[in-house]
């Protein structure tokens, strides 16, 4: 059996019973990136030897009987947006090219605690501010279903390595859909979790009251344990919540009886593509089979998600990028003429575009004359959507949306149009603001063959909930056991 395209159970299912060990699983992911990144381009970085000697030491444990981690001898690849200590960190900007952490981020200590082999750092969108993996400073990841699409974005690296059968597991981070969409567009199963839930210490920050880290696999299986690995409180973040994990993956195969979903008549309106919405119905039609009922509830001001995200998070990320001086940190001009002209030469050579329109648009949010007409406007209006999910949870247990409006989209069509790339996040905002967990799983395929995803939410800490759900589908169809030919 070949491990590319192999889920996570299956893999450590393998190596239990001695038919792989995790060297080989690590070679096999690395000839896979040989044969396949240099038309891919999913990874940034790649440690051959030291993802190697950390697997021969996993084999070793095993061999010696020595107790395991959860992940035991699993290749997973880091969105280059979390710190490895030793490992290049870049946010895929120019600003941190050379940077290698001194540390490691929370989440990169759970997995070398659970014995997983960290392959490499993934692309993203600078600073993950992007829905397309085409903002990043050093290359274009493309989708490995089609390579002259766009995987999603910003973990577009993350989704691409896993769809491509390069790692059976990769994190990825979401302030705005940044796990799911990408997920959605490559046939994999992404989550969002609750803010709060993961610690973000070792998280770049891009946007603070948003950004949230989650797994991506193959599976629902895998994605919960990734997450059940993550997943708990961490004093070094102070939001994260001081609240047990549940074990997601024990109660993933028992079904949710009498599941009621809510879908909000405002999601389906014009602007939706045709096949992504018949996948949508098609995948409620399973739930109505499996004895769920189906809901319709609103979310009213689910129209104004893109403009409130699209102030805060810049208003975030402008003050959280302000570190970047060439002084504190990142690239520094080699020539000035004082010190405000070292500040703009260094960061206006080592910003991208994107991130420039996003600092810009945020420091105006929040000048003064400013502030109260479009920063505090926008967060009344983020509290009135938190209100709308909360009404509409005491009405069903999950919202299932679309993950985007459309298939993944080519690269090139929307990234000369920014405001037609952000209207492309419409379904996902929301979860951010609102603080809820969210899921995207693989519910079908467009005609031009490219995968389509369905979202689920949930209230907040309802991860069980929605991985259990989110089961019940894939146990009744096949999507997610399809792969792209990339060869
Ligand atoms: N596409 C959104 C943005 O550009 C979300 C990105 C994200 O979740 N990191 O900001």
């Amino acid at each position: 059996m070949s491990p590319i395209g192999a889920t996570t159970s299956e893999l450590l299912a393998h190596m239990e019973r001695g038919e792989f060990s995790s060297v080989a699983l690590c070679e096999a992911a690395f000839d896979r990136i040989a044969a396949c990144d240099d038309r891919v381009g999913a990874f940034l970085h790649v440690d051959r030897e030291a993802a190697l000697q950390q697997a021969a030491q996993v084999d070793d444990k095993r061999r010696r009987g020595a107790p395991l981690g959860r992940l035991a001898g699993l290749p997973v690849a880091v969105k280059d947006v979390i710190c490895t200590r030793g490992q290049p960190t870049t946010c895929a900007s120019k600003m941190l090219e050379g940077f290698t952490p001194p540390y490691d981020a929370h989440v990169v200590s759970k997995l070398r605690e659970a014995d997983a082999v960290i392959i490499g750092k993934t692309n993203l969108d600078e600073f993950a501010m992007g829905s397309s993996t085409e903002n990043s400073a050093y290359k274009t990841t493309r989708n490995p279903w089609n390579l002259a699409c766009t995987p999603g974005g910003s973990s577009g690296g993350s989704a691409a390595a896993v769809a491509a059968g390069m790692v059976p597991l990769s994190l990825g981070s979401d302030t705005g859909g940044s796990i799911r969409q990408p997920a959605g567009f490559c046939g994999l199963v992404g989550m969002k979790p609750t803010y709060g839930r993961i610690s973000r210490y070792g998280l770049i920050a891009y946007a603070s009251s948003l950004d949230q880290i989650g797994p991506f696999a193959h599976d629902v299986a895998g994605a919960a344990l990734l997450l059940e690995v993550l997943a708990g409180h961490d004093p070094r973040d102070s939001t994260s919540l001081p609240m047990p994990v549940p074990s997601y993956t024990a109660a993933l195969e028992e079904p949710l009886k009498g599941l009621k979903i809510g879908v909000a008549v405002e999601h389906f309106v014009a602007g939706l593509d045709r096949e992504v919405e018949a996948a949508v119905r098609q995948a409620l039609d399973v739930y109505r089979c499996l004895g769920a009922e189906i809901r319709e509830i609103s979310l009213p001001h689910s129209k104004y998600a893109v403009a409130v995200y699209y102030t805060i998070a810049p208003s975030e990320a402008s003050s959280n990028l302000a570190r970047y001086d060439g002084v504190h940190y990142g690239h520094r001009a080699a020539q000035f003429e004082n010190m405000i002209d070292m500040y703009c030469a260094s960061r206006g050579e080592g910003f991208g575009k994107e991130v420039k329109r996003r600092i810009m648009l945020g420091a105006y949010a929040l000048s003064a004359g400013y502030y109260d007409a479009y920063y505090l406007k926008g967060l009344k209006v983020r509290r009135l959507i938190r209100n709308d999910f909360d009404a509409a949870f005491a009405q069903c247990d999950l919202i299932a949306s679309p993950v985007a409006p459309t298939p993944a989209f080519k690269i090139g069509e929307l990234v000369n149009d920014p405001l037609a790339m952000y209207l492309s996040d419409i379904y996902t905002l929301s979860a951010n603001l609102a603080g809820l967990p969210g899921v995207s799983i693989p519910a079908g395929f467009s005609s031009g063959g490219l995968p389509i995803g369905l979202q689920l939410l949930g209230p907040p800490l309802a991860e069980d909930r929605l991985l259990r759900a989110a089961r019940m589908h894939e146990r009744a169809t096949d999507w997610h056991t399809r792969r792209p030919e990339v060869v």
